[in-house]
């Protein structure tokens, strides 16, 4: 069993997508050719903002955002304590601070009350300018931007959706990467919707910081290529990739997202029956919808979550811990001693969590075939 089966989803879709990369190929235009722009309309359309501007991976959509913004030293910046290394990683990159922030237990999402709290502290303390936060939509459920938006109008701080893991996604019939002032996603093959190598999109509505961010990608561009007015990044998405992820947006909205809806919903009846209590399962709120980049369940500690994992293997099952490490605790980031924001929940998931098998491909026997292993090896 495969824990995401990309091959899978490329035998369904083998005519067209070769057809769309042997049509690159014959074009030379591997560099900047029509895919793109082309691409960049249909995700703008589909997520319900105004610009679309594609990369080449998602942590650099992530940067541009710090660079059109000028996040600099002495800049505060609010990143969940439970997330990917990039969402954090920007931050320092851009010379800012990172201030690492503590999740909801229950959405695995930074938490509303303890960014709150986190303000307060940084500017009571007065070192440092509180300016945005870094909102991830974790394993495929975005943030509850309904109570992060009223905190960070309150405290005058910008809010970037990181939706590396929430493309298509929703809140309230309101697409993910579309809740920032600026958003982002990444198209790493095994994000909710990747191509075949790397990839990225900034999403904004904001005509300004759209022009920034192409300039941004292209080195700094002005009116032309040879003409640099800021520093840049050389940041495009291959007309390959553009053409790739046509093919998959098309599979995605004709029903690879209600595929992947209908695997979390079955997992979750099979689970509930066959754990009990043994297991914490995901919650949706009301008026939320998922992508599934994970379906992520909590075992009892990290001795049972390890053993559990092992047993698994054993079996052929694959799965993943996202993520084992709090982001204050990696040694990047040189935090040392006790951490001076409360990240409990942060740490109790890290010892607990484990991502089963999930795509839109996956069967019933699939998913029963997990089902039965894990109660099993509990
Ligand atoms: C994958 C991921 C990124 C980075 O995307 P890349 O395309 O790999 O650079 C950023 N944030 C989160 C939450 C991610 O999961």
């Amino acid at each position: 069993m495969q824990f995401r089966d990309l091959k899978k989803q490329y035998n369904v879709l083998k005519e067209e997508m070769d057809r769309a990369m042997i049509e690159v190929a014959g074009s030379s235009q591997y560099i900047n050719g029509p895919w793109v722009k082309e691409l960049e309309a249909q995700l703008a359309d589909y997520v319900g903002v105004k610009h679309c501007i594609t990369c080449a991976n998602g942590t650099d959509a992530l940067s541009i955002a710090m660079m059109a913004w000028g996040i600099k030293e002495g800049d505060a910046v609010f990143v969940p304590d439970f997330t990917f290394f990039s969402s954090g990683e920007v931050v320092s990159l851009a010379g800012g601070t990172p201030v690492f922030v503590d999740v909801d237990k229950d959405t695995y999402n930074i938490s509303a009350e303890s960014l709150e709290k986190a303000i307060l502290k940084v500017k009571e303390e007065g070192k440092l300018t509180p300016k945005a936060v870094v909102a991830v939509d974790l394993f495929g459920l975005p943030a509850d931007f309904k109570t992060l938006r009223p905190i960070a109008d309150k405290y005058g701080i910008l809010i970037l959706e990181d939706g590396a893991q929430g493309f298509g996604g929703e809140i309230d019939g309101r697409k993910a990467c579309s809740f920032g002032d600026i958003s982002t996603t990444s198209f790493f093959p095994a994000k909710p919707l990747g191509c075949y190598g790397d990839g990225g999109a900034v999403f904004t509505d904001d005509d300004e910081i759209a022009a920034l961010a192409q300039s941004i990608r292209v080195h700094g561009k002005g009116t032309m290529k040879y003409d640099n007015v800021r520093i840049g990044l050389n940041s495009r998405l291959d007309s390959i990739q553009a053409a790739i992820l046509q093919v998959k947006l098309k599979a995605f909205k004709d029903h690879e997202l209600d595929d992947v809806n209908k695997v979390a919903d079955k997992y979750t009846e099979l689970l509930s029956e066959a754990l009990g209590d043994k297991a914490t399962l995901p919650i949706i709120p009301e008026g939320f919808i998922s992508s599934w980049a994970q379906y992520t369940v909590r075992l009892k500690g990290r001795e049972t979550r390890d053993s559990v994992q092992a047993a698994l293997k054993e079996k052929g099952i694959p799965t993943m811990v996202y993520y084992p490490k709090p982001m204050h605790c990696q040694q990047a980031f040189g935090i040392e001693g006790d951490y001076e924001f409360d990240c409990s929940n942060t740490a109790e998931l890290c010892d607990t969590v484990l991502s089963l098998p999930m795509h839109p491909y996956m069967t019933d026997e699939d998913i029963r075939t997990v089902v039965e292993t894990l109660k099993e090896v509990l």
